[in-house]
């Protein structure tokens, strides 16, 4: 396999030095992040009184950590360490859990956010040659434009086509020779749904890769998507508290993703009691960023659930790699005491070939008990009037989701483009429970 690198020294550097060049870094942030009347405030409260109480990367555990409400309760320039007028940028995120909170970027956090987005997008195998559509929306979300930056960087050929129109998206595809795309797995996966009835054939398509993010999806997903298109997809992992997509990219092997570790230091936590696991159990990512000095953010807790393994890449990169996102701490369903996370009823699901591009998964109340609806599109040469073959499909869903998830689901087949479609970050749970 051909191994590209945008940055070889630093994607390449031995462990040591990449650790010498993170003590240097977490330096420099801890000074910037003492800018902030927030850190000065919670620092001090926690003994550190100046950066050099900082002297090695285990003491970066002695720093508290910080949350998604600290970014809130301090709007609008708390935790911002540079004045107004160094900033170029403004984003902010999508609020799927509340409302949204908002990120500065100085023209050099924009050059070094740029700079390991197209290290990223060259470790998939991009070249100058490809042409790229941008599906992801533009706008305060950091998914249109980080990519398009860091793509034009790599000298591809960028099409900023935005969220959304499904027919204009395919007739560009074709169009424009496409052969890299940008999208979240959903709304990929609901084009597919779409491609017969604007005549077109994946064959007619240049499709060669697509990056995917921006909310979790199974393995099954991604194969999915890969048979349907006949492409590689790489999972691509970001969140905009972290400047975007670009903390961890998978390269050319698709083993799970590189945390770009001279930008980023990683740590998985316990979520319940703070303590930092060891490698390879799975927990919550916390991430520090270390390049970036409007907004120095340190031991952010993401909520997002995920395992790091410390082998090296056959790639040849040095950076440890993130396991694909397996929850949220804040998405998991307890259903009469069983604790599930939305994407493993998804892989599942995208296991049974039968199962179509969408689907739903919906709670209620059934007396005192909780009931768990699945409702998954089935493709239509399925709807045979072959009652039977309905049942003994529903059947084997509900068994194939007993044995892996132990909850007795409830499952409804849908004809194919009757489920709710999103054009950005699905919301697949509908939980009625407490309405009830
Ligand atoms: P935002 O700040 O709005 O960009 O949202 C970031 C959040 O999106 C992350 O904290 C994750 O929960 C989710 N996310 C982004 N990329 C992925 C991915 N590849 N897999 C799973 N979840 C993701
Ligand atoms: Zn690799």
């Amino acid at each position: 396999m051909e191994v590209n690198y945008w940055n070889p020294d630093v994607e390449t550097l031995d462990r040591g030095q990449l650790e010498a060049l993170q003590l240097e870094r977490l330096g420099n942030i801890v000074t910037q992040a003492f800018k902030t009347p927030f850190y000065q405030k919670r620092l001090s409260r926690a003994g550190i009184k100046s950066p050099a109480n900082i002297q090695s990367l285990d003491d970066l555990r002695k720093i508290p950590f910080t949350v998604k409400d600290d970014l809130r309760q301090s709007f609008p320039k708390g935790l911002m360490a540079v004045e107004m007028d160094e900033v170029v940028r403004i984003h902010s995120s999508s609020g799927t859990t509340g409302i949204p909170t908002v990120i500065y970027y100085t023209a050099e956090d924009m050059e070094n956010w740029t700079n390991i987005l197209a290290r990223s997008i060259v470790a998939t195998g991009c070249t100058s040659k490809d042409v790229f559509q941008n599906m992801m929306s533009y706008g305060l979300f950091t998914g249109g434009l980080g990519l398009h930056y860091g793509t034009e960087r790599v000298g591809m050929t960028v099409i900023p086509i935005g969220g959304g129109n499904t027919r204009r998206q395919i007739q560009v595809m074709k169009d424009f020779k496409t052969t890299v795309l940008h999208v979240t797995p959903s709304y990929l996966l609901h084009i597919h749904s779409k491609l017969a009835e604007y005549d077109t054939t994946i064959d007619e398509l240049h499709l060669k890769k697509a990056f995917l993010g921006a909310e979790p999806y199974s393995e099954n997903t991604r194969k999915k998507l890969e048979e349907l298109y006949k492409i590689d997809a790489y999972n691509s992992y970001g969140l905009s508290e972290m400047n975007g997509p670009g903390v961890a990219f998978e390269c050319v092997y698709k083993e799970d993703m590189h945390v770009w570790e001279d930008a980023y230091i990683l740590e998985i936590i316990d979520p319940a009691t703070g303590e930092v696991l060891p490698d390879g159990e799975t927990g919550e990512v916390v991430l520090t960023n270390l390049i970036r000095s409007a907004l120095p953010l340190m031991r952010y807790r993401t909520r997002d659930l995920a395992f790091v393994h410390p082998e090296p890449c056959k790639c040849g990169r040095t950076h440890w790699r993130l396991s694909r996102i397996q929850g949220r701490t804040d998405d998991m369903l307890i259903v009469n005491g069983v604790n599930v996370f939305p994407s493993q009823i998804e892989e599942v699901i995208m296991s049974v070939p039968e199962v179509g591009t969408n689907y739903q998964i919906h709670l209620t109340k059934a007396g005192s008990l909780d009931k768990l609806t699945v409702r998954v599109e089935i493709y239509s040469k399925m709807f045979t009037g072959e009652l039977g073959e309905l049942e003994a499909l529903r059947n084997r869903i509900k068994d194939k989701l007993k044995a892996s998830i132990t909850i007795n689901a409830h499952i409804e087949l849908h004809e194919p483009g009757s489920l709710p479609v999103f054009e950005g970050k699905a919301k697949r749970v509908v939980d009625n429970r407490e309405m009830l």
